[in-house]
């Protein structure tokens, strides 16, 4: 049976990965965050002292791009793949407020984009992949067989990321998780390069009023379909 490429968008926080994981799984396909490596390198700039609040130094940078080498390591205890930089596991440390709040900023970077755009394609090449992000039906994998684009409240998404956080013990706050969610999407839609946006033959999941359990037999159900016409 042909191996298609599914690409799945959206806004922040509408619970995309854990889909697309939950997709992979069932039919046997790679799944890549591609959010988790925008978020490993906003990460390498922050430790790198390359911020100065929300300005980077994007000449320091760019200089800097060649020794960031961002990989993924499927982790058996949790069933999804891990997030490396450099060969050190970075799953915890990419997923903070401190990175959230900064990484639109580095995701706008044009030659930050097309170092983790070249590399999405190479580990897509082939199909058998399910990959989310921001740009994947538009940009990466505009000919992708399947692509879905998800969003849900701004309100919604961030109760979502709140109790994600406070579970995992990160002090935050509702509030500032609000805020957050609405700021990235507004960089994210705005930006000059590749913006956020909905492919013209993408199928809209607003999943608002769905449970994990609607939306994954929704999607696995839109896959099935897809690769019983190829
Ligand atoms: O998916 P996640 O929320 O982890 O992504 C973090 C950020 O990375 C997004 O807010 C966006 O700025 C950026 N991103 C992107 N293009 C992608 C994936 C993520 O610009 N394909």
């Amino acid at each position: 049976m042909k191996k298609i490429t599914i690409a799945i968008d959206g806004h922040s926080s509408c619970g995309k990965s854990t889909m697309a994981k939950d997709l992979a799984r069932e039919l046997g396909y790679v799944y890549i965050d591609t959010g988790a490596m925008y978020r490993a390198v906003t990460l390498y700039a922050i430790e790198a002292d390359l911020f100065q609040e929300q300005d980077v130094d994007t000449e320091k940078l760019k200089a800097e791009m060649q020794n960031i080498h961002i990989t993924f390591q499927f982790n058996p205890e949790t069933g999804r793949p891990d997030t490396y930089l450099n060969n050190v596991r970075v799953e915890d440390r990419i997923r903070t407020m401190e990175v959230s709040s900064k990484v639109s900023l580095i995701a706008a970077i044009d030659f930050v984009r097309s170092a983790m755009v070249a590399q999405q394609q190479e580990m897509g090449q082939g199909g058998g992949v399910v990959m989310d992000g921001r740009d994947i039906g538009t940009t990466v994998f505009p000919n992708a067989e399947l692509k879905i684009f998800v969003t849900a409240s701004a309100e919604v998404r961030a109760e979502r990321r709140y109790k994600e956080l406070t579970g995992k013990g990160e002090e935050c706050n509702y509030e500032e998780i609000l805020e957050n969610v609405i700021e990235r999407d507004r960089i994210d839609s705005t930006r000059a390069v590749s913006p956020l946006r909905q492919a013209d033959d993408a199928i809209v999941l607003d999943n608002s009023n769905l449970t994990i359990e609607e939306q994954k037999d929704w999607l696995i159900r839109q896959a099935k379909d897809r690769i019983g016409e190829e």
